[in-house]
C-alpha cells in the first residue's frame, strides 16, 4: 500500500487529513494527533472526522508528521502489542477452528464451558466463586 502524504498541508490554521468515507478534510492542528510507532518508526495520525464524526486513522511520512507537530498537533508513541512477542504452542488457527468457535458461541453457557476447559488444563479460573 502506498504511503499517503497526509497530512499534506500544514499551515498555522489547518491540516488536510484523509477520511476513508469523506475524502480530504481540513482540521485544526490540535484536532490531529501524530502517532509514532516505537518498534518500527512508522508515523500515523488519528483524528475525529469533522464531516462524519467518526474516528479515523491514516499513515503519513515523518516529514509531514513533523510539520503537523510544528503547527500544533499533539504527539503520542505506541508499541506493538506484547502478544506479538509471545511464544505460541500448537498449530495455527484454521478455518475449522473458527467454525467450531462460532458454534461454541451459540451455546448459552459457552463462557463457563471455556473456563472449565481452561481450568482442567491447569489454568486459573481468574475469579472466585
Ligand atoms: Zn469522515
Amino acid at each position: 500500500m502506498a504511503r499517503s502524504e497526509h497530512p499534506t498541508e500544514s499551515s498555522r490554521s489547518t491540516i488536510v487529513v484523509h477520511c476513508d468515507d469523506c475524502g480530504d478534510v481540513r482540521l485544526a492542528p490540535h484536532e490531529v494527533t501524530i502517532r509514532t510507532c516505537v518498534d518500527d518508526g512508522g508515523v500515523t495520525y488519528r483524528f475525529v472526522c469533522a464531516q462524519c464524526g467518526l474516528p479515523s486513522v491514516g499513515s503519513t511520512s515523518a516529514a509531514a508528521g513533523r510539520r503537523a507537530v510544528e503547527a500544533g498537533s499533539q504527539t503520542e508513541e505506541w508499541t506493538y502489542p506484547g502478544e506479538l512477542f509471545e511464544t505460541h504452542e500448537g498449530s495455527a488457527i484454521d478455518g475449522l477452528d473458527v467454525l467450531a468457535f462460532r458454534a461454541l458461541l451459540r451455546e448459552p453457557d459457552w463462557f463457563d464451558d471455556l473456563l472449565r476447559v481452561h481450568v482442567e488444563r491447569g489454568g486459573h479460573a481468574g475469579r472466585e466463586r
